[in-house]
């Protein structure tokens, strides 16, 4: 199948853009990478009027360090992420999980805008702003807003962007000292999207945690920061907090049926995602009390 007949527009700008978007409003679709519009489009799930192209607007791509943040532009491809050294000292979370972000053919094309404004569930990146506590930068007819990512993921392919907004950066903080971070998923095939996944930001304590961010993705409608984590911080590690944590994180999680996977295998992955992800943090294995590992 073939993408329905449709307008194409180049901004040279960002305001020109904006235009664009204001005037057409949700007839119109911003192009990033096209690796998920492009097929969307073919599969005439979507059917815009108007392609708003914004290949050409150089500002919105790269990665820079100010003051105490990390800022990685819209455009900035996945390939990018893996390839960049600032990237892997500053937020070492978001190289390890583009590795895991389809196959070189589509890293080569994708963008993290791309990717976040997708907001498809089983995505790497859009766990990993949660989890690095990150904020996503929009502008529109009524100037710029700065999201939290935790607010920005709204549901399956939803976010608290609207369709006359162009999503331009994000924005990282530094890591604190002694931080840590943690990336695993289950998937079938490498490259494909996750069964369920876990990206984690940790700051270490005494053999412990003060602080534990730890984002589950393909296991609810968007990513989700796990509130039994807070059962690991601030107090010693041994296998019945883990297994309590175990436990609220299976009460927590609201998985879907699918062609993949159950719910119930879903919320048994997450499970053995927790005890991986605070075995290798606390650089030793801590066997739960109640679930074999
Ligand atoms: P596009 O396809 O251009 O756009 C995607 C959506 O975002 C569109 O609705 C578009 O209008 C909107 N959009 C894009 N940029 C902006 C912006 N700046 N402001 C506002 N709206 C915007 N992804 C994963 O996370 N994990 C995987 O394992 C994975 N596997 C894949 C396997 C295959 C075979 C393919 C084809 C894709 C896969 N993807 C996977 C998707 C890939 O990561 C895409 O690159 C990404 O989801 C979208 O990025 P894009 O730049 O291609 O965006």
């Amino acid at each position: 199948m073939k993408a329905s007949a449709f307008d194409y527009a180049r901004p040279t700008s960002v305001a020109n853009a904006l235009q664009l978007l204001v005037a057409h409003g949700d007839k119109a679709r911003v192009l990033s990478g096209g690796q998920s519009l492009m097929p969307a489009m073919n599969l005439r799930l979507i059917s815009p009027d108007v392609i708003v192209d914004i290949g050409d607007l150089s500002e919105l791509r790269g990665i820079s360090l100010s003051g105490d943040r990390l800022s990685i532009g819209a455009l900035t491809r996945h390939v990018d992420l893996l390839q960049s050294p600032e990237i892997a000292a500053q937020a070492p979370l978001l190289t390890q999980a583009v590795a895991h972000v389809a196959h070189p053919a589509v890293r080569n094309r994708g963008t993290i805008g791309g990717s976040l404004a997708h907001a498809d569930p089983a995505s790497e990146l859009p766990a990993c702003m949660v989890a690095l506590d990150a904020t996503i930068i929009v502008r529109g007819p009524a100037g710029e807003r700065r999201i939290a990512a935790e607010e920005f993921f709204t549901g399956t392919y939803q976010t608290a962007l609207s369709p006359q907004e162009l999503l331009i950066s994000v924005e990282l903080p530094l890591p604190r000292e002694n931080a840590a971070c943690f990336f695993q998923e289950f998937a079938r095939r490498h490259g494909d999207y996750a069964i369920a996944g876990v990206a984690a930001q940790a700051t270490l304590q005494e053999g412990g945690f003060s602080d534990l961010r730890m984002v589950f993705f393909a296991v609810g409608d968007r990513p989700v920061l796990a509130k039994s984590a807070n059962r690991l911080v601030n107090v010693a590690i041994n296998p019945l907090v883990l297994s309590d944590a175990s436990r609220a994180l299976g009460e927590e999680l609201d998985p879907q049926d699918d062609q993949q996977a159950s719910a119930a295998m879903r919320r048994h992955l997450a499970k053995i995602l927790l005890a991986r992800c605070v075995g290798v943090l606390l650089g030793r294995p801590v066997p739960n009390a109640s679930e074999p590992v």
